[in-house]
């Protein structure tokens, strides 16, 4: 098993490309490829396993299709495009029950039909232990629209689309009690964070409709992991104030050290880091607001070594690299 799956994904990438209309291959949430004079094409697979991305415990049936799609329309929305079709493959172990694969299927479908996607084919096939679904997902951006993690340059603000670490105290509250224990509405709130999570596609398409310059990544892996992401494809410092972080609501009964670590290092919130030229701010601000949605400037991006770095007022902390690593297994459930 590879060490480190950035190192191992870059050793297989492939030198050059055989099609001129491939416009982005591996490196963003997504692949883009030219579609027609108008439309561009934006494909992405994302796989969950049981085990590793959830536990009968954790997820309900319907919970791990919904989440299985969310993930994946969350790269598109990473990239500016809406979202609209989506092929699944599912690999069924002995212990699953046929009314359990209907619960998945509503859920995918649940979510699916909320972006008007169509499901268009998968495989089935059967599986020793684990369940394993893996999804793709197609979507679309207006020609040459998309929106990249290297675009960010220095003097640019740093935004959030909401807060984020719920996710991950949820998972935490699942794997301590279960998901059939009794909550609190604030912990069961924290559950459907983790269990049901909402993609910004809203949010992306208005960035893609933009003019000014940006980038964009979606929150799969954490906020210090996907700030280094943006910080290395386009060779800045990303300078984050914490006094500007959202912190959610639900969080007023947990310390900060706990807080502070699912909010930088947890992961699957699945909202969208972004940057934009510092005089288009406001006006990105403005048309989100006005559109229902809401984003926060958290940060300003600075020359230098690439890195990501956490103000407080008084003192500066470099932040760790570390986030939702699939390989290592260590920092939560990749
Ligand atoms: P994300 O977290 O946005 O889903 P990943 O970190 O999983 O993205 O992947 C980073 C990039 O590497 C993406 O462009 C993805 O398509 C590509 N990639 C991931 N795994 C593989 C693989 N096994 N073979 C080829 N490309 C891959
Ligand atoms: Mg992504």
């Amino acid at each position: 098993m590879p060490k480190d799956e950035f190192e191992w994904i870059q050793q297989h990438t492939p030198a050059h490309s055989h099609q001129k209309r491939l416009e982005e291959g591996i490196g963003d949430d997504a692949a883009v490829y030219r579609a027609s004079s108008f439309f561009d094409e934006v494909v992405c697979v994302d796989t969950m396993i049981e085990g590793i991305h959830f536990k009968k415990e954790t997820m309900a049936p319907y919970d791990i299709g919904y989440k299985a799609l969310a993930a994946n329309i969350s790269d598109l929305a990473a990239m500016g495009a809406e979202p609209s079709f989506y092929i699944v493959s599912i690999a069924i172990p002995p212990h699953w029950e046929d009314k359990e694969l209907s619960g998945l299927y509503k859920g995918m479908a649940a979510l699916g039909g909320r972006y008007s996607m169509d499901l268009i084919g998968g495989d089935t096939v059967s599986s020793a232990h684990e369940l394993m679904v893996s999804i793709t997902v197609i979507g679309r951006v207006e020609a040459g629209r998309r929106l990249l993690r290297r675009n960010a340059a220095a003097g640019d603000v740093i935004f959030l689309t909401g807060p984020v670490g719920r996710s991950a105290s949820g998972l935490k509250l699942l794997l301590e009690k279960g998901r059939h224990a009794s909550f609190s509405s604030v912990e069961e709130r924290l559950l459907s964070y983790h269990q049901r999570p909402e993609p910004q596609v809203e949010v992306g398409r208005l960035a893609a409709s933009m003019t000014a310059r940006m980038a964009l990544n979606d929150i799969s892996d954490g906020l210090a992991s996907e700030s280094f992401e943006i910080a290395e494809a386009s060779g800045i410092q990303m300078h984050l104030e914490q006094g500007l972080v959202p912190i959610p609501n639900e969080f007023t009964d947990y310390t900060p050290e706990d807080y502070w670590e699912w909010m930088l290092y947890g992961g699957e919130d699945f909202e969208l880091l972004g940057t934009i030229e510092a005089e288009s701010w406001d006006d990105f601000r403005k048309q989100a607001e006005a559109a229902g949605q809401k984003v926060t400037k958290i940060g300003r991006v600075e020359t230098g070594t690439p890195g990501v770095w956490l103000h407080d007022g008084e003192k500066i902390v470099s932040l760790e690299k570390k986030g939702y690593n699939h390989f290592s297994g260590k920092e939560g459930q990749g």
